[in-house]
């Protein structure tokens, strides 16, 4: 099917973008079109304007800020952030995470910040933002507002950003622990996903803070609190038994949707062995 009719523009500046998206919102932003265009085609979305953000300059930079924080423009594909020196360096499960996402085609035009604003659930790089403490950068015609990751989701395909805020950047403070990052997919989206953050003190024993994501259980990631509350405190030699004792009641404590992915008790148990396999890898020095 083809689209219904739409006036297209691409725009150099973010200001004239906003503008042109319009104070209520009429047009939508453009960036890789993977998801646009497709709902567009099976005409599940229609706008009477498509302004293009392909052609605003520095929305697709990686940087370590003064604050010692990462910050990775909105239209940095999968593929740049899979293959930025500073991530491999610092956070090398986001850059495996991103080589992995989609197919090549998605990958080489296909943006973080699309992946972002478009909301679907069974995503990847909502989960492992969650669990990095991210903030996300919102430019409208007001002014700008940051929203932390855990908090950008609403809904299924529906977040707090309103039609006419630009997302412009993702920044996160510079990991210094573990991250890891497990997912499982039957096809090109993950069907469950878990990741998970620690820090180490006391000469690398005990576990100081601990942050544990799942995500496309349902429309959002979602924390598994008492598995983090579990950690907390504990050495790293009790890590396995701490999971453990608080992983039933805290996979009963989460929401899911059954979908065509499976049944909600699968999910569940693919949830449980995603963890296991995180903690393997935050133990092992495995895949991090
Ligand atoms: C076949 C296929 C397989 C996929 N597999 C995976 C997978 O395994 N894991 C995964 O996580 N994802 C997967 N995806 C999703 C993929 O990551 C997204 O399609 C892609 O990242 C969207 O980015 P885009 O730049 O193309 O967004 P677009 O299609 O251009 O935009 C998507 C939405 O976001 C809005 N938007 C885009 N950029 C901004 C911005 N900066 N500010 C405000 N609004 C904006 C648009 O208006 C639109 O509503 C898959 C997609 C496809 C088609």
């Amino acid at each position: 099917m083809l689209p219904l009719p739409f006036e297209y523009t691409r725009l150099p500046t973010i200001d004239e973008a906003l503008a042109a998206v319009g104070e209520d919102g009429e047009g939508m932003f453009y960036s890789g079109g993977t998801e646009l265009l497709l709902a567009m085609k099976m005409r599940v979305i229609h706008t009477e304007r498509l302004v293009d953000i392909k052609g605003i300059a520095g929305l697709d930079g990686i940087m370590l800020n003064d604050a010692d924080e990462i910050e990775i423009g909105a239209r940095c594909t999968h593929n740049r952030i899979a293959g930025d020196a500073l991530i491999q360096e610092h956070v090398p499960a986001l850059s495996a995470l991103c080589a992995d996402v989609a197919n090549i085609r998605v990958r080489s035009v296909g943006t973080i910040g699309g992946n972002l604003c478009f909301g679907e659930p069974h995503a990847d790089p909502p989960t492992m933002l969650a669990v990095l403490d991210a903030r996300l950068v919102l430019q409208g015609l007001g002014g700008i507002r940051s929203v932390p990751a855990d908090e950008f989701i609403q809904g299924e395909l529906e977040t707090v950003r309103a039609p006419n805020e630009l997302l412009t950047t993702i920044v996160f403070p510079r990991p210094s622990g573990s991250v890891t990052y497990r997912r499982f997919k039957h096809g090109e989206r993950p069907s469950v996903n878990v990741a998970m953050a620690w820090s180490l003190a006391e000469r690398n024993t005990i576990i100081a803070s601990a942050r544990i994501r799942v995500g496309a259980l349902s429309f959002r990631p979602q924390a598994l609190t008492a598995v983090e509350d579990a950690l907390r405190g504990r050495s790293i030699v009790e890590a396995r038994c701490a999971v453990a004792e608080a992983l039933p009641a805290a996979l009963d404590a989460l929401d899911v949707n059954a979908d065509r992915h499976g049944g909600a008790d699968y999910k569940r148990h693919l949830a449980g062995v995603l963890l296991q396999r995180n903690l393997d890898d935050a133990l092992g020095g495995g895949r991090s």
